[in-house]
């Protein structure tokens, strides 16, 4: 008797939800025909179906940063300035890059050495020194990274920990979308057919992860040259970058292959524009608030190949086709 209550209980309840859900579709249906035309959400190749391991991290009131000295970093009513950066000797094996910082809070201020890879708490912020990039040809050469975050918004034992350790130990953080990048992964060699987009996928998440302490890819959505898009990293929370510019508030879009030496296809164009259209509708993206990565930061990307599509017009009258923007 009391399971077939429960039963019946249950199936009330899912009805209910349902009725709900459906109505609130019917609402979000009808505003997006009067006010933006029949425009769909494009399909995209979850995250779960190419990865060999999910995305690591936790939710954190933080902020991530690459500079060099002489720059600062600002995060709430901290300030970060990087003095000095001294190279490892390259004689002693295991040798870390030393970083000279000057921390700033109120009228708080002090002056700090410490080794690459090493984190500490200091007025309520834990600071963690992810890597000094002193190697002349390394990606991001002369920048130091750093990733600070509110005590109070982390797990204890991230808290108290002394280094600043791998990509299951990195923050992320939520942020609201305001722009839209364009990107292109810019691997060393042009990608065709023949290859597999979601090995690709898992090549750069692990090397996110070892080479750079990323907690997953660093783009919010892929697409490949058939035009698949696949999910990168959940958009709720901010990219990542190896360049200088400060990746909140943009939605990240990246083309797969190296636009300096390959062409983009029709059907890539068409799914960056679908998108793109997607989030100008979704976030209230205005349409002057699109980029190309070389607009905010010194870099080619997203490659010679792609940045007319983006001077030219392209994508805004693709955009304004998709949604009835006159
Ligand atoms: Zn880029």
């Amino acid at each position: 008797m009391k399971t077939r209550q429960s039963h019946r209980f249950i199936g009330i309840t899912i009805l209910a939800v349902c009725f709900i859900m459906f109505s609130m579709t019917g609402f979000c249906q009808q505003e997006n025909v009067t006010a933006k035309g029949r425009f769909a959400k494009p399909a995209i190749v979850p995250h779960s179906e190419w990865e060999a391991k999910p995305p690591g991290g936790f939710p954190a009131d933080g902020r991530r940063a690459n500079i060099a000295p002489s720059e600062k970093i600002e995060f709430k009513d901290l300030t970060l300035e990087l003095i000095k950066v001294t190279p490892a000797d390259a004689e002693t094996t295991g040798a870390l890059d030393e970083v000279v910082i000057r921390l700033t809070r109120s009228s708080k201020t002090e002056e700090k050495t410490l080794k690459e890879g090493s984190a500490f708490n200091w007025e309520g912020f834990h600071i963690a020194i992810l890597a000094a990039r002193t190697t002349r040809r390394e990606l991001g050469s002369g920048l130091t990274e750093f990733e600070i975050c509110t005590v109070d918004s982390i797990p204890r034992e991230i808290a108290e920990s002394k280094i600043a350790g791998d990509a299951t130990y990195r923050a992320r953080i939520p942020h609201t979308i305001t722009m839209i990048t364009l990107h292109h992964m810019g691997s060393p060699r042009i990608m065709t057919l023949e290859d597999d987009p979601a090995e690709k996928l898992r090549g750069l998440q692990e090397w996110g992860a070892n080479d750079r302490n990323w907690w997953d890819v660093c783009y919010h959505f892929l697409i490949w040259l058939d035009g698949t898009i696949y999910e990168g990293r959940d958009y709720h929370y901010i990219g990542d970058t190896n360049t200088k510019y400060n990746p909140r508030g943009h939605f990240l879009i990246s083309v797969m292959g190296n636009y300096n030496r390959q062409e983009p296809s029709e059907a890539q164009i068409n799914a960056i524009t679908d998108l793109m259209a997607w989030a100008v509708r979704e976030f209230n993206v205005p349409l002057d608030k699109i980029y190309g990565h070389c607009d905010l930061s010194e870099t080619s990307c997203p490659g010679r190949y792609l940045r007319p599509y983006l001077e030219d017009g392209t994508f805004i009258k693709g955009i304004k086709e998709r949604l009835n923007i006159k």
